[in-house]
């Protein structure tokens, strides 16, 4: 059991982050802002998923001015990234959002700051404090030589206390850096010395299959250490496929539970029928069923009772066909060519 780390709260819109509320999954929309048709599509299609907060980009006037419409329809409160413009963020945060990202580093304007922030609480925005490898202070790449951990938590720890200075709270934080020690580094000085929630990742990660590595194992040891509150995993993909990854690295740390969660053997030479195709074919037959039960897809018996009996339902292959398990117990045997229809006419018969 994976004891987490005390913050306080803080509300994007009506999700609550912190306090020992479930680890949020967010994600952000690769579409343009101003493309109001296309942005929705996708928050839609992103909500679907499981994402619970979406971040959109806004560099742009006619990205800011496309906000009101979007975060009207959205069905996730949204988050305006706003970059280097303070003129941005003004627009933005008439626009009816329910978070900014605001890096400090990139406007470096106390003044300005300070203006957004007071804006921000009169209107119960929330902000995310970002801090970012690439954008870190003159000053502390002078004293430290190269974003270190180190210099990355005295920025974030710098601008926290600011914020807090002018009476802002309602803000969580982010560190990130592509590197994952440097990573881990930085969010475990910020975590040891303050209660601010942490929005937890690897920024940069990179394509797929490695990106999704990178990032199990940098996000994976955080949250093991307690550390983060809300979870993006920045894939070169498809965002949904961020989504996926960031609730099955929840899943296999107990931190959450969503949706279907499949255990299937990684087949040797006593498989007698195509395991990784019925995997396949079951796992996008139940992408959206959102039931959390454990399946478990077996190549052969001599795991699969014991699987069977620890999952609630289940598939344990043979020539050609297969027994399929209910509960540990067997219910009927099926065909190679049925085994995917039984097995997901069966689950979602399952209350
Ligand atoms: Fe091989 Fe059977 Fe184990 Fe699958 S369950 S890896 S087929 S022994």
């Amino acid at each position: 059991m994976i004891e987490r780390r005390k913050t306080r709260p803080v509300y994007v819109g009506n999700v609550k982050i912190g306090d020992n509320a479930p680890i949020i999954v967010q994600s952000m929309t690769d579409t343009k802002t101003r493309d109001i048709e296309s942005t929705l599509n996708q928050i839609n299609r992103l909500y679907k998923a499981g994402c619970e907060i979406i971040r959109v980009a806004a560099p742009i006037e006619e990205d800011a001015k496309a906000l009101p419409e979007i975060v009207k329809n959205s069905p996730i409160p949204v988050i305006a990234d706003i970059h280097f413009s303070p003129r941005i963020a003004f627009l933005a945060l008439e626009s009816g959002i329910h978070g900014i990202r605001l890096n400090p580093g990139n406007i470096n304007d106390k003044g300005k700051i300070k203006e957004i922030l007071q804006e921000c609480k009169k209107k119960n925005i929330a902000v995310r404090l970002g801090v970012n490898s690439g954008s870190l202070e003159e000053r502390l790449l002078e004293k430290y030589g190269y974003p270190s951990g180190e210099a990355l938590a005295e920025s974030a720890l710098y601008w926290s206390e600011f914020f807090e200075s002018v009476g802002f709270y309602n803000f969580k934080v982010s560190i990130k850096g592509s590197d994952v020690l440097q990573n881990i580094k930085a969010n475990q000085i910020f975590a040891e010395k303050t209660d601010i929630p942490l929005h937890i990742g690897i920024t940069e990660a990179g394509p797929g299959k490695k990106g999704s590595i990178k990032s199990s194992v940098g996000i994976g040891i955080l949250l093991y250490m307690g550390i983060g509150d809300t979870v993006r995993v920045s894939l070169t993909a498809d965002p949904e496929e961020e989504v996926e990854t960031a609730y099955s690295i929840l899943q296999s740390l107990g931190l959450r539970r969503k949706g279907i969660e499949i255990i299937s053997c990684p087949t040797c030479g006593r498989i007698e029928v195509n395991l990784p195709e019925i995997v396949s074919k079951v796992e996008e037959k139940l992408k959206y069923l959102n039931k959390p039960l454990k399946v478990a897809i077996m190549g052969c018996v001599v795991n699969a009772i014991g699987e069977a009996k620890e999952a609630d339902i289940g598939l344990a292959c043979g020539n050609k066909s297969a027994i399929l398990f209910k509960k540990g117990q067997p219910i009927k045997r099926v065909s190679e060519e049925e085994m995917v229809e039984e097995l997901v006419k069966e689950i979602k018969n399952i209350d």
